[in-house]
């Protein structure tokens, strides 16, 4: 089994799962059946990553993701079909622009310099920006409450949108375990970029409501970022946070600015870290939101 590359770190988490974590930044997860494996998201396509699941498996493998952002989708062109919500199509061709992989491919040079300097050369970064996604992928649209059979092991589409509108998770009620995306983590979810790019709150909310009453067939908490797995205690923080926490203490929260991708405030509560836009906030308050801080 390759156990590290350029950019990625593998690791064996069970018999049947293994997670890959690339640019120390994004996880990803393969599955095994006895028939077919799922890779849940494939990570920012810096490099192919089929040499690692071919050295893990040599069972067919069909790609799934939880959505369309670039650290999740621009490593599908490596596999042509892509199983997803069909809003997250839209988000995947929303990024597909030689200004966002431009974007993109810094961070790559970047997490090099830092920790591979001498593979620097092995990324050609200017051709990582002009290539695209449109040409590459046949998307298949999944549906809520969909299985996927593996053999042996059953995959359930959980539609959750929030950090997107075609989020979704990806539950095996029999290990208990939860393949959860952006949307439960250890982590910030980046909530500024308004209504194309995510969700309302309240969508939010009730995706994270939807999870609750899945508790008694979940156990392990698998995100796409940060510490893994975590626990059921991350749901029951967000929802305390959006029912009332969030709507009393958002005037005490930090301002943030994130260059390019956008200004907010930073609200953190328990668990929950979550950078949003005021307007997204005046979207679920119902009201104007006043600050004096800035
Ligand atoms: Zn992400």
């Amino acid at each position: 089994m390759i156990t590290s590359t350029n950019f990625c770190k593998v690791q064996k988490l069970d018999d049947d799962l293994y997670v890959i974590t690339q640019a120390a930044l994004v996880h990803f997860y393969l599955i095994l059946g006895q028939k077919k494996a799922i890779l849940i998201d494939a990570g920012y396509g810096f490099e192919d990553i089929r040499p690692i699941i071919r050295s893990i498996t040599s069972l067919p493998v069909m790609l799934v993701l939880t959505h369309g952002d670039p650290d999740h989708s621009y490593g599908s062109e490596y596999f042509g079909d892509v199983w997803l919500y069909q809003p997250d199509y839209g988000q995947i061709m929303g990024f597909d622009t030689k200004h966002e992989r431009q974007f993109i491919a810094e961070m790559g040079v970047n997490f090099l310099k830092e920790n591979k300097p001498e593979a620097i050369e092995h990324f050609d970064s200017k051709a990582f920006a002009e290539r695209s996604l449109l040409r590459t992928l046949t998307p298949h649209f999944v549906k809520d409450g969909e299985l996927f059979d593996l053999g042996g092991k059953t995959l359930e589409v959980i539609f959750t949108p929030g950090h997107s509108y075609g989020h979704i998770m990806l539950l095996d009620r029999e290990k208990k375990r939860l393949f959860s995306g952006d949307m439960i983590c250890d982590y910030v979810i980046i909530y500024f970029f308004e209504s194309d790019r995510n969700a309302p709150f309240s969508m939010a909310l009730d995706s994270w409501k939807k999870i609750k009453r899945l508790e008694n067939d979940i156990k392990d908490i698998y995100s796409a970022h940060g510490q893994l797995p975590i626990t059921m205690n991350y749901v029951d923080a967000y929802i305390e946070c959006f029912s009332g926490e969030f709507q009393q203490n958002y005037l005490k929260d930090k301002p943030f600015d994130r260059g390019p991708l956008g200004r907010g405030y930073q609200h953190i509560y328990k668990t929950v870290n979550i950078q949003y836009s005021d307007k997204r906030l005046e979207e679920f308050l119902g009201h104007k939101v006043e600050r004096i801080d800035l």
